[in-house]
C-alpha cells in the first residue's frame, strides 16, 4: 500500500524520555515511510503515549526526530503542526460546549495564522469522509457519541493539512462495530496522502491495517517488522493475540 516507499517521512533516533528519575523510553528508533501506516502496540505502561507525546513535542525528550526533511532536537509543537504533524490524543480533547463545525474550524487555526485560506476545501473533504459529522455540524461536541467524538477528533486534526496523523488508542472505549468504522477510515485517509502512526492496545485490529509494526515493552522496542510477520510471531500471538484478547477477533473479522 506504499505510495512512495523510498521517502522517509518520520525518523526517530535514540529517543529517550524520563519522568523524574524514571526512564519511560530508553532509546527508541522508529521509521515511517511516506504513505505507510505504522502501528506501535504494547501493553499498559509500555510507553506508547509517552512516545507520541515526545514526537509531538508535548514532552521534553533526548535524541532526534527527523520529520519531512527537517531535523528537530527537542521539537516544539507549533513548528511540528505547521510542518504537517498532527496528534489525536487518547482523551480526544474536544471543546465540548462548542459545535462540531466550530471544533473543526479551530483545527485550522495554525493555517489561518499563516494566511492559508484553503481550509474550506479541507472542511468539505472531512465532511465527505465523515457524513455523520456533516449531519451533526451544529450539535455540541459534548453531546456526541464516543465514535462520533473520535471522528471529530480525527477531523479536527485533519484540518491542519496533515502529512502524518498520529493516533493514540482510537479504539479505546468504542464498541467493536464503531472501531471497525474508524479503522476503515484510515484507508480513505491514506488515499488522500496522509500517513498514519497508530498506537493501539488492540493489537489484532492494528496489525490487520498496518504495513509495519513495533512492539513496545518497558520503554524499549522489543520487536519490529512487517505487520503480517509480527501478527504471525508466536511470541506476539501468546502475549497480545492469544486467548486473553479473544474478544478482539470481533473487531478484525
Ligand atoms: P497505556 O496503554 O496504559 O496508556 P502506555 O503504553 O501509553 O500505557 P505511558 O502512558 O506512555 O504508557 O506510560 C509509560 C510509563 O511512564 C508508565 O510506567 C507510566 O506510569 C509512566 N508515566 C506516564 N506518565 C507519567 C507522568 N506524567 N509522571 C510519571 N510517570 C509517568
Amino acid at each position: 500500500m506504499n505510495q512512495s516507499p523510498e521517502k522517509t517521512l518520520l525518523e526517530v533516533k535514540d529517543l529517550r524520555v524520563a519522568y523524574g528519575k524514571v526512564e519511560a523510553l530508553t532509546g527508541i528508533n522508529l521509521t515511517l515511510k511516506e504513505g505507510q501506516l505504522v502501528t506501535v502496540i504494547g501493553s499498559n505502561g509500555a510507553g506508547k503515549t509517552t512516545l507520541l507525546s515526545a514526537i509531538m513535542g508535548v514532552l521534553p525528550s533526548k535524541g532526534s526526530i527527523h520529520f519531512d526533511g527537517n531535523d528537530f532536537v527537542s521539537p516544539d509543537i507549533e513548528t511540528l503542526v505547521a510542518n504537517g504533524l498532527g496528534l489525536v490524543p487518547e482523551k480526544r480533547e474536544l471543546f465540548t460546549t462548542m459545535s462540531v463545525q466550530d471544533n473543526l474550524q479551530l483545527g485550522a487555526f495554525q493555517r489561518y495564522k499563516r494566511g492559508d485560506r484553503s481550509y474550506d476545501q479541507t472542511l468539505a473533504e472531512i465532511y465527505s469522509l465523515f457524513p455523520r459529522l456533516w449531519e451533526r455540524r451544529q450539535q455540541q461536541a459534548g453531546t456526541l457519541s464516543g465514535g462520533e467524538r473520535q471522528m471529530l477528533a480525527i477531523g479536527r486534526a485533519m484540518m491542519g493539512n496533515l502529512k502524518l496523523l498520529m493516533l493514540d488508542e482510537p479504539s479505546l472505549g468504542l464498541a467493536p462495530l464503531i472501531t471497525r468504522e474508524i479503522f476503515r477510515i484510515f484507508a480513505d485517509l491514506r488515499r488522500q496522502g496522509v500517513s498514519i502512526l497508530l498506537v493501539e492496545q488492540n493489537a489484532r485490529a492494528a496489525l490487520k491495517v498496518a504495513d509495519y509494526a513495533y512492539v513496545l515493552e518497558g520503554g524499549k522496542v522489543a520487536m519490529q517488522g512487517p505487520a503480517e510477520d509480527i501478527a504471525n510471531d508466536p511470541r506476539v500471538i501468546e502475549a497480545y493475540l492469544g486467548l486473553a484478547s479473544k474478544h478482539q477477533e470481533l473487531l478484525s473479522s
